[in-house]
């Protein structure tokens, strides 16, 4: 199964319990975050997408994360294959971007 939304329903939800697991301060939430993560790395943009947004952004806003060097490494690391994925300087394919509801280039070009 996948592909309907995102290559990979099981890491989302693997991802969606992580997120429910920090709100209520169960234990277990980072390990569902890793494995999420570690499970849509070859997948699709928007699988990575979304597990990345409850991995890191869901945490760090909420204050449960800080921004070690550790995050800042991947953030890094996902910035860059974004960049050599689907942001290319040349020919930016927004229309598979799951950034251009908040992207400027986008809003202001399309
Ligand atoms: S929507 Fe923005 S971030 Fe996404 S590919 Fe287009 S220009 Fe790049």
């Amino acid at each position: 199964m996948g592909n309907l939304i995102a290559g990979s329903p099981l890491a989302l939800a693997i991802a969606s319990r992580g997120a429910a697991r920090c709100c209520l301060a169960i234990p277990g939430w980072k390990e569902d975050f890793a494995l999420a993560v570690e499970m849509v790395a070859a997948l699709d943009v928007t699988s990575r997408a979304l597990v990345l947004h409850f991995a890191y952004f869901f945490p760090l806003v909420n204050g449960v994360l800080l921004p070690d060097a550790i995050f800042a490494q991947r953030a890094h690391i996902a910035l860059r294959r974004h960049g050599q994925e689907v942001c290319k300087r040349s020919a930016p394919r927004c229309e598979v971007c799951p950034l251009r509801r908040l992207c400027t280039f986008y809003l202001r070009t399309s």
